[in-house]
């Protein structure tokens, strides 16, 4: 017998139909001998809609009732599939973050688990009862409700596993495994049915949704057996028919695994900013106190009057503050003209054989060039290069570079 999670994304949940099918996907799993816990989702659009309510409540929304808000759809869901189940003779109940008790740090709307408190939880699914638990959300140790980001289910399934000790996490989702690029932009993408914690936090770390990136960090900590597999199809996750995300794969390593792209950045360029100690810290210390990220940098070399230009990528959300903190420090920063770019998106090349073959970097740029993509940012890893290209170019690019790299199926 083992002991699985089966975490239920928005599509999986996004209507009684769904809700239904999910339940019987639980049926199956314990007919088969397993013990089951259950993480749910939203149903699909119930979180975007929800943070709507909050922008148009109040333009300078308070993050705490921001998290109470929008942790409600988790809450929706894990009552309804506690009924489902009890609707087919499995006895169920739903558990809230703060019930069962999921602690997390302060940071409202990206909030980190500390602890999760399982003894009443553990009593619960001892005594039989199946545990449907509300995803994304937790409770601070003041007792305030949190989420824990867009996403944010991923983490709460594998924290559980882990807490609890499971055999796998399986993650049911809108596609039947991880692809070597976003199938719905590359028709021809290959599922891998296997792929490592590290090329997998690669992946989504760079844009691949279908998983969290601290649900992958998690699960790579603490050695946690992850499984993405369709909503929609019979195969249950013991059939093991998904993408397994595991520690090694005994896959053939190729050079290139998966590309992937975001177009969530945005850039900014400081020119003429003056070539001595100093000036970097002076742009970037106060854009972290703001806790703004930023991602790739680039500085071309100084002219010959000691000027340089430095290029920067921030989340788009944050381009307006992070102007904002830079004109507030113009003086310390002394650049000659501030200058900003929305319509970009960042496109990565991920692979582990990439530490041992050279020339992979010449042929991504070699295949843009072909295509006519200018590239304006360059940033490398030992298993990634990404760059930083138009916007309009993105789907243009990762399927050149998809089709490049042998990748489709
Ligand atoms: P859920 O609501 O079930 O959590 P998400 O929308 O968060 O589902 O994640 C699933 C989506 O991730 C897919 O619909 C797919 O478009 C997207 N995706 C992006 N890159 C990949 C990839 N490399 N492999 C599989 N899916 C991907
Ligand atoms: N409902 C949340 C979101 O849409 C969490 C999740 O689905 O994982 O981001
Ligand atoms: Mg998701």
């Amino acid at each position: 017998m083992s002991l699985i999670v089966m975490k239920f994304g928005g599509t999986s949940v996004r209507d009684i139909e769904r809700i239904q099918a999910a339940a019987l996907k639980i049926e199956q799993e314990i007919k088969r001998g397993n013990k089951v816990v259950v993480v749910v989702s939203a149903m699909a659009g119930v979180t975007d809609t929800l943070i709507s309510y909050c922008k148009s409540a109040c333009l300078q929304y308070d993050e705490q009732e921001y998290d109470a808000v929008i942790a409600t759809g988790e809450q929706v869901t894990s009552g309804l599939m506690a009924l489902a189940l009890k609707n087919i003779g499995i006895k169920a109940r739903s558990w809230h973050g703060w019930q069962i008790k999921l602690v997390t740090d302060t940071a409202h709307s990206k909030a980190r688990i500390l602890r999760i408190e399982t003894d009443e939880l553990l009593k619960s699914i001892q005594g039989g009862t199946v545990a449907v638990i509300a995803g994304f959300q937790g409770i601070t140790e003041k007792g305030r409700v949190t989420t824990l980001g867009r996403g944010g289910s991923d983490t709460s399934a594998v924290a559980i596993a882990i807490a609890l000790k499971a055999d796998r996490c399986d993650i049911y989702t809108d596609v039947d495994g991880v692809y070597t690029a976003d199938p719905r932009i590359v028709k021809n993408s290959s599922k891998m049915h296997q792929i490592s914690y590290e090329e997998m936090l690669e992946l989504a770390s760079l844009g691949a949704k279908v998983l969290q990136v601290r649900s992958v960090e998690m699960a790579m900590k603490y050695n946690m057996p992850v499984q993405v597999l369709s909503t929609f199809e019979n195969a249950i996750g013991s059939d093991l028919m998904g993408t397994l995300v595991v520690k090694e794969t005994n896959m053939e390593s190729k050079v290139v695994t998966g590309i992937t792209y975001t177009r969530d950045a945005a850039k900014i360029t400081l020119i003429g900013v003056p070539d001595k100690i100093g000036i970097a810290a002076a742009i970037f210390t106060p854009l972290a106190a703001a806790n703004i990220n930023v991602d790739m940098i680039i500085q071309t070399a100084a002219t010959p009057q000691g000027r340089t230009d430095l290029t920067f990528t921030v989340g788009k959300q944050d381009l307006e503050r992070a102007v904002k903190v830079i004109e507030e420090n113009a003086d310390k920063i002394q650049y000659t003209e501030i200058t900003c770019l929305k319509d970009v998106s960042k496109v990565s090349l991920i692979g582990i054989g990439m530490r041992s073959n050279q020339g992979v970097a010449a042929s991504m740029f070699r295949t843009l060039a072909e295509k006519g993509i200018n590239i304006i940012v360059i940033e490398t890893s030992e298993i990634t290069i990404s760059v930083l290209i138009k916007d309009e170019y993105t789907e243009l690019a990762v399927r050149a570079l998809h089709a490049a790299y042998g990748l489709e199926n």
